[in-house]
């Protein structure tokens, strides 16, 4: 049997430089655990732009749609803030996430022990805190029609609009259902179905997936503005949130930011799966190209590592190596490094970005 396939783009920026820790990771596993990828490389947003005129070269499109996974670095910078809008960086990867079809975007909060001090919570409000937010990432009030800026008499009106068919609910529901099952087997879902009729509908189709095909999984549904307050009061009653793309866009960086640093946070974004069961998948860290600190050895690899510790567990079945990575993760920071991003105000000596890749490396040694 043929290895997995992962194709990287490592983009601008920071993207690069953390994806080299990446890139010493795969290689342990493929050394130390005979777990092998097939692994291509191609550009990503403004260095694609340098070399073929846009964003997203064709060719490397297509690469994408036949791999398994895709893993993603950061795009952008102020040498392409200029450029026109349908040739910018971020152009590329919203092409990438929409034929791809990229529905289901799972951003995890997850409060590592020894950063807890870190959150802007207190310590036991945070510590040991580990929830998942699933997203609509290609539908809702950020594609439907009529949109625009219009003229109404004198004045004029800017207008997007709310769309969700039960198909669209039903597949990201789905996608959330199978994650509880993996996880606490909790699913809460958010919107306002007291306001909006879109609302309405999503909770009633959440409803019946789960009656007809998770009845096992425990769903509760919430108002999406009081799911805001319950993610700062006591974030830990939740397990997997799954909620729309505005929603999602609003909650998924609160409950992110409840575990500090931006240089933390992974993502996946998944789709239907292809003939061989996987999910079409891009796994890329929150941040993004971090220009102001690019090029210094200064960036948190973690959010990139840890988006490959998803790929492991969501595209690839490796849930047991998943759980490895994430754990090396762990015991590095609770052995007390950090990068610049991780210091507190009362400073310390910060380590660079290779030299966090390697100890991650060593703890995944010592895990043997
Ligand atoms: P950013 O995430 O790049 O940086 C915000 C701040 O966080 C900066 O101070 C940066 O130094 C810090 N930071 C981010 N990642 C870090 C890491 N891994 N380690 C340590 N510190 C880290 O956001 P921005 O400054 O608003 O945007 C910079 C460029 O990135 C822009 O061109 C923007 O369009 C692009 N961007 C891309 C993505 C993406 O590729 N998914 C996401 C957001 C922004």
């Amino acid at each position: 049997m043929s290895n997995p396939s992962l194709l990287i783009l490592a983009g601008d920026g920071i993207g690069p430089e953390v994806m080299a820790e990446v890139k010493k990771i795969i290689g342990w596993y493929g050394d130390k655990r005979a777990l092998k990828f097939d692994v291509s490389e191609d550009l990503v947003g403004g260095c694609a732009y340098d070399v073929h005129g846009k964003p997203l070269a064709d060719e490397t499109m297509a690469k994408a749609q036949e791999v398994d996974a895709v893993l993603l670095g950061a795009v952008g910078g102020p040498q392409y803030d200029n450029l026109d809008f349908s040739v910018k960086p971020e152009r590329g990867l919203l092409r990438l996430r929409k034929e791809m079809d990229l529905y289901a975007n799972l951003r995890p909060a997850q409060c590592f022990d020894a950063l807890a001090d870190f959150s802007s919570l207190k310590k036991d409000v945070v510590a040991g805190l580990d929830i998942m937010i699933v997203r609509e990432l290609t539908s809702g009030v950020y594609f439907g029609e009529p949109r625009g800026i219009f003229t109404e008499g004198n004045e004029r009106v800017g207008i997007n609009t709310q769309r969700y068919t039960e198909s669209e609910i039903a597949r990201v529901a789905r996608s959330a259902f199978e994650l509880a099952r993996r996880r606490g087997n909790k699913v809460c879902s958010m919107e306002k179905a007291n306001v909006m009729e879109s609302g309405v509908l999503w909770r009633e189709v959440v409803q019946k997936v789960h009656d007809e095909e998770y009845p096992d999984v425990q769903l509760s549904h919430m108002y999406a503005d009081a799911g805001a307050m319950q993610l700062t009061r006591w974030p830990k009653q939740f397990d997997v949130i799954v909620t729309d793309n505005l929603f999602g866009d609003l909650l998924s960086d609160l409950a992110a930011m409840l575990t500090g640093s931006l240089g933390m946070l992974p993502s996946a974004s998944l789709g239907a799966p292809m003939a061989n069961g996987r999910p079409k998948a891009l796994y890329e860290p929150v941040h993004g190209s971090a220009p102001d600190i690019a090029g210094q050895g200064k960036a948190n690899p973690i959010a990139c590592i840890l988006s490959f510790a998803m790929a492991l567990r969501y595209s690839f079945d490796q849930g047991a190596e998943a759980d490895r990575l994430e754990k090396a993760v762990e015991k590095v920071l609770a052995d007390g490094l950090r990068t610049a991003d991780l210091m507190g105000p009362e400073g310390g000596s910060p380590v660079s970005t290779s030299a966090m890749g390697d100890a991650v490396v060593a703890a995944l040694d010592a895990s043997l």
